[in-house]
């Protein structure tokens, strides 16, 4: 059984996913912000259930979509422990094995493009991030990489592998999909027939220009993709596409407050009855726990909860499942806003929700559940 490779042609990022074929649970490697539509309908179409969102390393070139996905999903994020990508729920170190189904995917530290690089061992295929492309391997210019340390990882980690083992890499800009252990081997021309001290040589003479996005992309992806956007704290109220626009908890409070709004949770019964939930809002799950399905009532149930003349406020957890309630009441006749942050906020440093902003952290009614 093979990976399903995706490619971000802008980036010429490589995806993968792989499922267990009983179970249908899943997983996906470096998935990319830009494809979260196309990869959610993968998942879809094929009736798979996320089970973990995974990098190979804190990717300059593109930023991950792992968060969102997660929200999307209820998927859990794994980064290695090294790459300091702290909202990962998981922190892999060498060796670290994920399961999904009868699945599973083994961690093995490979540092050198980035100190913290990890490759990814799954049945007989190894997923090289950009420790070990097709016919060449990552930079180690920027980032914490460093030469030396990438042909160890290569020479020592990787080329240890079975020598059919396929290689599935992080970008491939020629359109080749895989390769194999025994053909890096051989035919790498980075690699094959150089010394260390070649190598490093090589790789120290590259002179590769920035990655043009690089200054945005190292941030975001530290956060899983998250961008904590401080004008979006402050804004108000801003229109959007697809659906009324996006308005600050407060405001959001105030029109609930006049009558203008009806205040619509979309979170799960779940997340309401251990989270916390905002006195008067009416419950309509956008999806449901456990799996994630979206709620087949979800229409009727909104459309008998905002009465006409008012608007609707779409409440979730950080922002983001609610975009999506929003834009399927807007289709359905409805004016609905998303309340920015939701109710728990982006995750911090630590992956602790509630601090970072959200309805509870800017101070507005709540009660336990
Ligand atoms: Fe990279």
């Amino acid at each position: 059984m093979h990976p399903l490779q995706l490619l971000d042609p802008a980036s010429g990022t490589c995806t993968y996913l792989l499922h267990d074929p009983q179970t249908r649970e899943a997983l996906i490697i470096d998935p990319v912000d830009a494809q979260i539509e196309r990869d959610l309908a993968v998942l879809q179409a094929r009736g798979l259930r996320l089970c973990w969102a995974v990098e190979t390393h804190n990717h300059a070139d593109h930023i991950t979509s792992a968060a969102l996905l997660a929200e999307h999903t209820g998927a859990r994020t794994a980064a290695p422990a090294a790459c300091g990508i702290g909202t990962a729920q998981v922190q892999l170190a060498d060796g670290d094995v994920l399961h999904f189904g009868g699945e599973q995917l083994r961690a093995l530290h490979t540092p050198g493009h980035t100190a913290g690089s990890m490759s990814y061992l799954w049945r007989g295929h190894v997923f090289t991030g950009d420790t070990l492309l097709i016919g060449s391997c990552g930079r180690t210019d920027f980032q914490s990489g460093d030469a030396r340390t990438l042909w160890r990882s290569i020479t020592q980690v990787l080329f240890a592998l079975p020598p059919d083992t396929l290689v599935w890499p992080g970008h491939d800009y020629e359109g080749r999909s895989h390769s194999s252990i025994a053909a890096e081997q051989a035919h790498n021309p980075r690699l094959a027939g150089r010394s260390e001290e070649q190598f490093v040589a090589l790789m120290q003479g590259l002179h590769l220009p920035a990655p043009e996005r690089m200054y945005e992309t190292l941030p975001a992806n530290r956060h899983s993709g998250l961008r904590h956007d401080a004008a979006a704290v402050q804004a108000q109220e801003r229109s959007a596409q697809g659906y009324a626009g996006d308005v600050s908890p407060a405001l959001a409070w105030q029109w609930v407050q006049s009558g203008q709004a009806v205040l619509v949770d979309v979170r799960t019964d779940a997340e309401r009855a251990w989270v916390g939930e905002v006195p008067g809002a009416v419950a309509v799950a956008w999806k449901q726990w456990p799996g994630m399905a979206p709620n087949p009532q979800f229409d009727a149930q909104i459309q008998a909860a905002v009465p006409p003349g008012r608007k609707a406020l779409l409440l979730c957890r950080s922002g983001v499942r609610s975009i999506a309630a929003a834009q399927r009441a807007t289709a359905l006749g409805l004016e609905a806003w998303n309340v920015l942050e939701g109710f728990e906020g982006d995750p911090d440093e630590q992956a602790h929700r509630g601090r970072v902003g959200g309805w509870r952290f800017h101070g507005l009614p709540w009660r336990q559940g």
